[in-house]
This record gives C-alpha cells, structure tokens and sequence, in this order.
C-alpha cells in the first residue's frame, strides 16, 4: 500500500479503534398522561416542583418549534447528546427556532426556577447541555449559517455546527477557526474559546467573533459586539454559556486557500519519547502557518503509535521546509502529509468520535514543555486512552491575558486525555484509567479548558483575574443564576 494511503487508513482506523460507535439507547419512561394537571420538575436548587401543564400548553402554543414531553415522539431523539454516558430525561424540551422562541422559553423557566440547560450541537463532554427534570432549551434547528463574500463574514445561527460553519465558508474561498470534529456545536465551542488547526494563524473562534444575539435571564434579545454591550462581549468570549443563550455568532472570515499541505505522520511508539522530546523543543520556533498537535493511540491490532496532525496554512512548498526536520526524526510507519483538501482532516475523526460513544476527558493547558512533562507523559502511557492535544501559540498569545475572558492565552499547548468504549460495565475502569493517567502529567499543567472538562468545578481559580469582572457581568445579566449548566461562575 502506498504510504500516504497507509497513514490516512491507519489514522483513522486508529481513532476509531478508541472511539467504538454505539447506537443510541431506547426509551423506558411511561409518558405523562393527560389526566394530571401537571408534571414534575425540578428548581435550580434541585427540589421537585410541580410545572403546570396549562402553562405548558400555553409555551408550545407561543413557540414556533415543539415543546416535547416524554412521550413525544421526537423527545428521545432531541434528549440525546454526543456523549451516550448521559442518559438524562428532562421535563420538557422546548425545540426553538427563533429568538423569540428562545426569549418565551428562558422566560417560562426563570418564572419558576426551573432547572435549565442549554443545547447547542450537544458536543459537552461532561453533559452540561442536558439535565434531568429540569428544561432544555433545544437550539439544534438554528444551524443556518450566512456567508457575506464582500465583508467576510458568516452569521451562524446558535445550534449550527461546526462543519456548517466550515462547509458554508470554504464554498466562498474564506474560512475561520473551527475545531476538529465537524459535528461539535458552533455555540459551546466558540463561547469557551474555540480551538482548531488554524488558530495560531487566526486566533481562536472568539478572536473572530465580531458580534452574537443572547437572551438574556430577563428574556430580552441583546446583541453583543464591541459596540454594543460591551461587557457582556468581553464576558461571552471565553466565559462560556453563563451569560445567555446565543441564537447567532458573527464571524471574521479569512481569505483561504483550501488545498493545504496537512495530513499525519506516524511513529512506532518505541519512538514516541525520541519525537516528543524533538517537538518539545522544535514547536517552540513554528510560524504562525504550522500546525502541528502530537497524539497517541492505538491501532486497531493493538499498536501503540506516535501520530502527529499537521496542517500548514500557506504555500505547501515552504511548509514542506519547515516540516522537514520533524520528517528526519526516527523512523516514521507512514507519512501521509501531503497538499491535500482542508475539508479532509477536518471530517477525518468525524465516524470515529460518532455519537453514542461512552467518553470521559481531562485537560490541562501546558505553559512550557519541560523534560519532566515528556517524562511524565511516557512512564504513565496507557494504551487504552487516546492522547490528544490543541495547540495553540502564535495568534492566540498575541492576545492580551485580559483583553477576552479566556483565561489561558500564555499556553503552548492542551493536553487532552480521553477513553471512548461502548459498555457501560467499562465506565468505572476507564474513568479511572483517565484519571491516573491525568494525575501523573498534572503537576506539569497549568489551568485547564472550560470546555472540556469533567471534574472541574473550581471556575474561579482557572478564570484567575478575569473571574471577578466575569463574576460583575454574571451578576448584571444572570443574577439568579439561571444558567448554571456550565463552568459556572457566580453572580456578584
Ligand atoms: C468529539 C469532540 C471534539 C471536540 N473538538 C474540539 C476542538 O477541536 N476544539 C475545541 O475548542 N473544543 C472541542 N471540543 C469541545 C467543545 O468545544 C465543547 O464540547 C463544546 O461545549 C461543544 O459545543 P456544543 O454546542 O456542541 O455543546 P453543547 O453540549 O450543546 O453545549 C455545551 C455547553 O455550551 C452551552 N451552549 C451551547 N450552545 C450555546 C448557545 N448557543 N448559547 C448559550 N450556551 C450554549 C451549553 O449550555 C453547555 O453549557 C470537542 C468536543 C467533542 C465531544
């Protein structure tokens, strides 16, 4: 097989091999009858509350989309996130496809405490876009994405996903900073920073972000931008979902030329110490144009290898030069870095991280790469977890610590610990499994992504001095905390 076939097969396969697909599970609850007058629900401070099915009915009656109840025979699809580990059943689930609907919904759920959480694409790892008993405001058929040639600009809509966003630009020779799975949510992502292969050009999402539409807790549609509630656009950008529900983003596009040199190259693991310790040191002096993320799997007949992603935003010729000195390290299985279609690596992990699959993740963010870090990362390696990593440097340095709410703009690099299986008897091993393996890397991590994030809870010390402003902003748009599904910061 040639070898660039090689690599695309085994970097795929490999993934796949630690993201098994599942289908989704079926639905067990008995559907609430028409007899009671109202169904259970549970407050913001998880006591059982009785919601009104009069009130309901009103809702669904004001609604454009559906207000679905167990029983409705979308519910079970629309309850369903990416992640196949939360089985969560909500009261009701108000399906929205305007602003207005979203303002009516927010409003009927701060009337009455009611649990709320906000769906996206439904991409969170730790399932904070679904809640049980409570309301899921459901934006998943906001996916329209506006592409303006002329201004290079898209407007996505609050529930679109990131391979709309990428799809609707690239047709226009233009693009902006996505991540690497198409099928994560433009909303999620973007409001806790957004990293992709070309943010080191471009900066993360939130660099690009010129304005979005929130609702807010009081249920008015607010637009967010340097010019007009300015605060709450600083709060938006890195402060996740606490401040609203975002029914559209607005994007700066790039001018981009699709064909890039991009693509994997592989390593035996036996190398993987030799690579590591080169890329610690080589990635310190990358342009802006190079990406390049180290990564460890295992292939599907049970190989450990050493994998790197690289994607390099300009003339495929001089990324060729300055890739060459990671190409003479060790002995590679497969190279399969070539000047290829952007659109192929980022859907190339899209089957693999399908919907279903059980999944736990830790991260932390790296300062500096140091012997100890390596050390760390090689002693406690486990083939049953997947290493990956978003780097970051370059454009997304360049901006000032409090200049956004993302907290970590001094960071090389993310270093992402996953499992993904299908059994649930597997849960407690892998988790575990995750954990040590986070445990042993994390005295050489500083901070971590809010978006990727399991255990978590500390929001104040990983927003360091940007959570008292965010705590002021939370304060004045949320002061009852009705947006407490994320990495919740605390109205002031
Ligand atoms: C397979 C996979 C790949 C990933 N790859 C990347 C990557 O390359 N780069 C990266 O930076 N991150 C990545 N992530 C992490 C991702 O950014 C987060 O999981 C993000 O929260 C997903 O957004 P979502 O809209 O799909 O999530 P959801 O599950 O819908 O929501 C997650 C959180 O965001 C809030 N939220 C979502 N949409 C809105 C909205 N419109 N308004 C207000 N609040 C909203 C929700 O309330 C919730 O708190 C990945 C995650 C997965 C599972």
């Amino acid at each position: 097989m040639d070898r660039r076939k090689f690599c695309k097969t085994t970097l795929a396969a490999s993934v796949a091999a630690t993201f098994p697909l599942l289908t989704a599970c079926g639905d067990k609850t008995p559907v609430a009858t028409e007899a009671n007058t109202s169904i259970k629900g549970i407050s913001l401070d998880g006591f059982e509350i009785e919601l009104e099915r009069a009130a309901i009915k009103e809702l669904g009656d004001a609604l454009s989309g559906p207000v679905m109840l167990s029983g409705h025979p979308d519910y079970d699809g629309a309850r369903t996130i990416w992640n196949g580990m939360h089985d969560k059943r909500p009261a009701l689930i108000a399906r929205c496809l305007s602003n207005q609907d979203v303002s009516n919904a927010v409003t009927f759920a701060r009337e009455r405490s009611l649990l709320t959480a906000v769906r996206g694409g439904g991409h969170s790892w730790p399932g904070k876009s679904i809640c049980d008993g409570g309301l899921m405001i459901d934006l998943s058929q906001l996916t329209n994405v506006d592409v303006n040639a002329e201004t290079q600009r898209a407007v996505a809509g609050g529930g679109a996903l990131l391979g709309h966003l990428d799809y609707a630009s690239l047709a226009q020779g233009l693009v902006t900073t996505a991540g690497v799975v198409s099928h994560t949510g433009v909303g999620g992502f973007t409001l806790g920073g957004g990293f992709g292969r070309l943010n080191r050009k471009y900066g993360l999402a939130i660099d690009n972000l010129k304005s979005a539409e929130i609702v807010t807790a009081d249920g008015r549609v607010r637009t967010a931008s340097a010019d007009e509630n300015q605060d709450l656009f600083w709060g938006i950008r890195g402060g996740g979902g606490n401040f609203g529900v975002a029914t559209n983003f607005e994007f700066q596009l790039h001018p981009f030329e699709r064909n890039v040199l991009s693509g994997s190259i592989i390593w035996p693991y036996e190398q993987a110490r030799e690579v590591l310790e080169f890329y610690a040191e080589w990635s310190e002096r990358l342009s802006d144009e190079m990406y390049v993320g180290p990564t460890m799997a295992t292939t599907p007949d049970g190989a450990r290898v050493m994998m790197m992603d690289v994607v390099y935003n300009g003339d495929p010729a001089t990324g060729e030069k300055e890739l060459a000195p990671l190409r003479a390290i060790g002995t590679p299985i497969a190279d399969g870095v070539v000047a290829q279609d952007y659109t192929f690596l980022q859907t190339n992990n899209d089957v693999a991280f399908g919907h279903g699959v059980r999944s736990y993740a830790k991260n932390g963010m790296v300062k500096q790469w140091s012997q100890e870090l390596v050390d760390a990362m090689i002693e406690n390696d486990d083939p049953r977890i997947f290493i990956a990593n978003h780097v970051a440097g370059g454009a997304v340095g360049r901006v000032g610590e409090l200049d956004t709410a993302f907290p970590h703009r001094n960071a090389e690099i993310m270093i992402v610990v996953v499992a993904g299986w299908m059994d649930a008897a597997q849960d407690a091993g892998l988790i575990a499994a995750c954990r040590d393996y986070y445990k042993a890397i994390e005295p050489h991590l500083g901070g971590y992504y809010g978006n990727i994030d399991f255990d978590h809870t500390a929001a104040k010390g990983n927003y360091g001095p940007a959570y008292e402003r965010l705590s002021q902003i939370k304060g004045q748009y949320d002061p009852g905390n009705l947006f407490r599904l994320n990495s919740n910061i605390e109205p002031a």
